[in-house]
């Protein structure tokens, strides 16, 4: 806007009613949120002068994108780029609205279905999920953990889902040449009265949760429910003078064993929670309640993308901010 313009604009201002002054200020509320958003790319094109495609140093200035972003040209390659170009969000059309459901995904305290979002920003569901998946794949950041102190370590369970999947109509369309999934889709121990396995089945997908008293925490899925499979997942996260609280399994015995640390034992039944004074496991079963709430709205999510979702609760836990994702990004 040229500047007299917006001297008149800012006159016209004074001639607001207060219910006109409230809708302005929610407007300017919501382009200042993204705002923030392409100052963030920019400010990542102003530190890195470098061109993304042959590291060239020498750029003109070539106008500004849609998001008005300033966009470079490179003097050597001739090619045009802006600060997300080789990111992973680089060919996203509209970064207004995936911050909307970045916004969503992080700091929203339950975070709204691909549908809901998706008619709320006007785009296809199909869209939302992408960025979804986008998002997930940006925050599985496998970084190393270290524990210390008194540890705390457990499993929760999340029953095999294969939502999606083509397995049961592609065998029913074709059962000579196709051969039948593993089990039966959930829905037909209902509808046709099936027996349900009881307990921990081999469809129950263990995910171990070890946290620490200062705050470290790990959300890891097991490939199965085997002891030597636990073993071989929690040798490396504890340090030889850590002390251990479990509930006993023979793995962390043998794990507490091997690396000669203390292991207190605390009972799963109420009242022989806590094995005397701070040894007890409360904090992985709050770990696992907060896990639990937050997977519940998605009614099992498929066992592919389970990983991904483990991850995104692990970013909510440590309230990761937007911004964080797209510097990762
Ligand atoms: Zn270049």
């Amino acid at each position: 806007m040229l500047h007299n313009d917006f001297r008149r604009f800012l006159e016209i201002l004074e001639t607001l009613n207060p219910a006109q002054i409230e809708d302005a200020q929610t407007r300017i509320r919501n382009l200042r949120q993204k705002n923030e958003v392409i100052s963030e790319f920019e400010a990542r094109t102003n530190q890195e002068c470098e061109c993304p495609f042959c590291g060239g140093e020498k750029r003109q200035k070539w106008g500004r994108t849609r998001t008005k972003v300033q966009r470079y040209r490179c003097c050597d390659c001739k090619k045009t780029y802006t600060g997300r170009t080789t990111s992973t969000i680089g060919r996203i059309h509209r970064p207004d609205l995936f911050m909307t459901v970045l916004h969503d995904m992080l700091n929203a305290p339950r975070p709204q279905s691909v549908r809901k979002l998706a008619a709320q920003l006007g785009v296809n569901k199909y869209t939302i999920w992408r960025w979804r998946m986008q998002v997930l794949s940006i925050v599985d950041n496998s970084s190393v953990v270290r524990f210390s102190g008194i540890v705390e370590a457990d499993e929760t369970y999340q029953r095999e889902s294969r939502k999606g999947s083509r397995e049961w109509v592609r065998h029913l369309a074709d059962p000579a040449n196709v051969a039948p999934p593993p089990r039966p889709r959930w829905e037909d121990f209902t509808t046709k009265g099936l027996k349900m396995m009881r307990g921990l089945s081999r469809w129950q997908l263990p995910i171990l949760t070890v946290a620490d008293r200062s705050g470290v925490r790990l959300f890891q899925r097991l490939p199965d429910r085997k002891s030597a499979t636990l073993e071989k997942a929690m040798m490396p996260l504890i340090p030889g003078d850590a002390v251990l609280c479990s509930d006993g399994a023979s793995a962390y015995k043998k794990v507490a064993d091997q690396s000669g640390i203390e292991h207190f034992v605390v009972g799963s039944k109420p009242g022989a929670r806590i094995a005397g004074g701070c040894y007890h496991i409360q904090n992985v079963n709050s770990l696992h309640a907060r896990y639990s709430a937050f997977i519940r709205p998605f009614c099992g999510p498929a066992a592919k993308y389970l990983n991904g979702y483990i991850r995104w609760l692990e970013a909510r836990l440590a309230r990761m901010k937007p911004s964080d994702v797209i510097r990762l990004s």
